[in-house]
């Protein structure tokens, strides 16, 4: 007998995917077969990595094995991974030889992780990476070395990066460890970034976030270069320029150091990559305000393989950020026009792409929200204290606990979330109701 369910496939089992299949089961139930695609069978808690590569969490504390899970909820699972899609015909061809049809496509592949861009970048170069569990075991690794053997750091992020709130943690919670260990006052730290300002964060600043970070890097001794185009990396240096606001060289920098860890610029994941119609020329899925695909209407996108424009011209190229909370709002609005698609009615969630984010500092750190993403915004709003340290402690065990139950949003997050006037989806206007 003919299936007749829709058949929906989410590609991509992180931060965005999982709970994308969660929220999807929930609206939708048996009503439709929900599959999910994941290169491994474990979700991991990327948010934490900066603390497995200092030693204060363990692998398997920020990890969930999703067979189970899925297993639960009646999710179909295959951990091998896509090799590639073919919009046009409606098929996932995985990792194997399979192949998978679908009349929904969700796709929330994160990040392809670019370090073939600067000469020396990533773990099989020069620098170390936070972006993955293994690469921030590995970097705990070199961290131990650094501790015991006192040498010359360089943290931050390349040209073309757009995730910098996770590489001013790191350059605090390095700071902060390092001082534990008795072994700060031995070693220099430069953070290098291509922000035009310390504290612009791909959103030209957040409240203020620019004097809240510089005065913490002035108080913790992290001297700094912005407007850094990276020419290189080698074993003992990192050769950086500095650009002038009109694009020409200011400075060439030779700066030492011997355990560098840089953010990488992103790119979309080469399932995806050079699809017309699909993809933007860096491979991230085009979507319109309801995160589905113009050309292929029957794709959605949600997380950091969505292209998102840069909030302006920069000396150096910078990208917007794309942080949990603005994820889990094109989540819910993804979910909530599938359902509508299944139900014969048009689309018409949209997400708010709020950015809130807590930056950890490992004995402080710097929260904000901006609403929207791009200024001027009604909400413009950074601080910083101790408390910033415990709420990510929070957000990182409430969302373990929600991965590990299979659900998506508890009624007491969505009321905590209201409360504070921060919502997941726009308004619904009557242009856009059906
Ligand atoms: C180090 C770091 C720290 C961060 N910290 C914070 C934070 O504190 N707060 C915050 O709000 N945001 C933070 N972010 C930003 C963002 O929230 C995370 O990057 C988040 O994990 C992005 O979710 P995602 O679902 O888009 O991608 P991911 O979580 O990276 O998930 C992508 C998934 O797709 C899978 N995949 C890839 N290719 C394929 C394929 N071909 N087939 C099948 N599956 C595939 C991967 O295996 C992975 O499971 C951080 C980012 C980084 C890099």
């Amino acid at each position: 007998m003919a299936n007749t369910k829709p058949r929906i496939v989410v590609l991509g089992a992180g931060l965005g995917g999982s709970i994308a299949a969660f929220e999807l089961h929930e609206a939708l139930g048996s009503r439709a077969d929900i599959t999910v695609v994941n290169k491994g069978d474990h979700y991991s808690f990327v948010p934490s990595n900066p603390w497995v590569a200092v030693g204060w969490r363990k692998r398997d504390a920020i990890e969930v094995d999703l067979k189970p899970v899925f297993k639960r909820k009646d999710i179909a699972f295959y951990p091998e991974g896509a090799r590639r899609i073919d919009p046009a015909n409606n098929i996932v061809h995985l990792n194997g030889g399979n192949d998978l049809p679908y009349d929904y496509l969700v796709i929330a592949t994160g990040p392809d992780l670019a370090f073939d861009e600067v000469p020396g970048l990533g773990p099989r170069g020069f620098t170390q990476s936070v972006c993955q569990v293994d690469h921030a075991e590995h970097a705990g690794t070199a961290f131990d070395a650094l501790a015991a053997n006192p040498q010359p750091v360089v943290v931050g992020a390349v040209q073309g990066a757009s995730c910098f709130g996770p590489a001013y943690e790191f350059a605090m919670i390095m700071d902060t460890e390092l001082r534990k260990r008795r072994v700060r006052d031995r070693i220099p730290m430069t953070f290098v970034t291509p922000e035009p300002y310390i504290g612009h964060l791909g959103l030209d600043g957040v409240g203020d976030t620019k004097g809240l970070l510089e005065s913490e890097m002035r108080n913790r001794h992290i001297k700094w270069i912005t407007n850094a185009k990276v020419q290189r990396f080698e074993a003992d240096k990192v050769v950086a320029e500095e650009l002038n606001e009109d694009g020409s060289v200011k400075a060439v920098h030779e700066v030492p150091s011997v355990y560098t860890m840089m953010l990488p610029a992103f790119r979309g994941v080469a399932a995806v990559r050079n699809i017309e119609g699909l993809t933007n020329p860096r491979g991230f899925i085009l979507a319109d305000k309801h995160q589905q695909n113009p050309t292929y209407a029957n794709i959605f996108s949600v997380g950091v393989c969505v292209a998102i424009p840069p909030i302006g011209k920069t000396p150096v190229p910078v990208g917007v950020p794309k942080t949990g909370f603005m994820i889990e709002s094109m989540v819910t609005a993804t979910a909530r026009n599938i359902e509508r698609l299944v139900n014969g009615q048009k689309p018409d969630a949209q997400g708010t792409w709020n950015a809130v984010c807590l930056a950890d500092f490992g004995d402080g750190g710097i929260a904000f929200v901006a609403q929207p993403q791009i200024p001027p915004r009604n909400v413009n709003w950074s601080s910083s204290g101790k408390w910033v340290h415990a709420a990510k402690i929070g957000f990182e065990k409430y969302f373990l606990h929600k991965v590990r139950q299979g659900k998506s949003e508890p009624f007491y997050e969505r009321l905590a979330l209201q409360a504070l006037g921060i919502d997941k989806l726009k308004a619904i206007t009557l242009e856009s109701a059906d």
